[in-house]
């Protein structure tokens, strides 16, 4: 992968899961990685692993759904490596899951809170540094619900469709900045997540098996060739790792 190396990425939702594995696939290519989530006793334990293995990584604990901690967060970025130019905006949780009928309104709104306006502040609190660093690329962390509705997730598949907007509005604001805008839907994944989706019961993903998840291992793969300078004409698109050409490009089986 080209063009990453000396790069610097903040990631939130980095304390397991997805997250965690690309922190380990961009440090691997070379970049800086500050790892974002409330979680910071976990985060500082894979900075520590990284570090130990010879990587540059720190970790903060940051709170998407705040949005001056975010600031903080991106300031800390950029106070310990000296600049910022990925954000990978992974940081997503699933509940409510259930009937809109017996949602909590709290647990609702704080779906959407985290899973889209979560995104939105740490793309407005990086943008000064990113343009100041001249381009950068921003990795939204998306999912096959932005485009199928799924009963049972009304909160999740909505603030996912909002956020798939958010990649494609935003993609026209800052390609002339040198800034790259991508969505990428994972597929299912062996996660806490999917776990939590499993133990539901509901809709049609809650029944598949365990084993039938990729492991984060792929899905970060594919995010780390994104921030790479081979994926610059994808530049702008909400991307599925179902895609089979994106796979080949990424170097994943089809
Ligand atoms: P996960 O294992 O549950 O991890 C979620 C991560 O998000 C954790 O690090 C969690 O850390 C963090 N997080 C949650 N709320 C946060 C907040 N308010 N502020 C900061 N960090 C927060 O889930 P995952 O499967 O890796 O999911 C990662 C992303 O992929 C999510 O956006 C998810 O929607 C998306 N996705 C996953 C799948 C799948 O099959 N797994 C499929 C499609 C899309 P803390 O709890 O410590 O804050």
């Amino acid at each position: 992968m080209t063009g990453l190396k000396g790069k610097v990425a903040l990631i939130t939702g980095a304390s397991r899961g997805i997250g965690e594995a690309t922190a380990y696939a961009l440090a691997k290519e070379g970049v800086s990685v500050m790892l974002a989530a409330r979680s910071h006793g976990a985060c500082e334990t894979i900075a520590e692993t990284l570090r130990a293995e010879g990587y540059q990584a720190e970790a903060v604990a940051c709170d998407v759904a705040d949005f001056q901690g975010v600031d903080a967060a991106v300031n800390r970025t950029v106070a310990r490596f000296g600049h910022l130019d990925i954000l990978i905006n992974n940081a997503g949780v699933i509940d409510p899951i259930g009937p809109l009928s017996e949602t909590n309104p709290d647990s609702w709104a704080n779906c959407v809170t985290i899973d889209l306006v979560g995104a939105y502040h740490v793309i407005r609190a990086s943008l000064s540094h990113m343009t100041a660093a001249r381009g950068g690329v921003i990795v939204n962390v998306s999912s096959g619900a932005a485009h199928r509705p799924l009963e049972g997730w009304s909160a999740y598949c909505a603030a996912k469709a909002g956020l798939a907007m958010l990649t494609r509005s935003i993609a026209l604001e800052l390609g002339e900045a040198g800034i790259r805008v991508y969505g990428f839907g994972p597929g299912t994944v062996d996660t806490d997540m999917q776990g939590a989706i499993r133990a539901s019961g509901i809709n049609p993903i809650s029944q598949m098996k365990r084993e039938d998840h990729a492991s984060p291992a792929v899905p970060a793969q594919a995010i780390a060739w994104l921030c790479s300078d081979e994926a610059a004409d994808l530049a702008g698109q909400e991307l599925s790792i179902r895609d089979e050409d994106l796979r080949r490009r990424v170097g994943l089986p089809t």
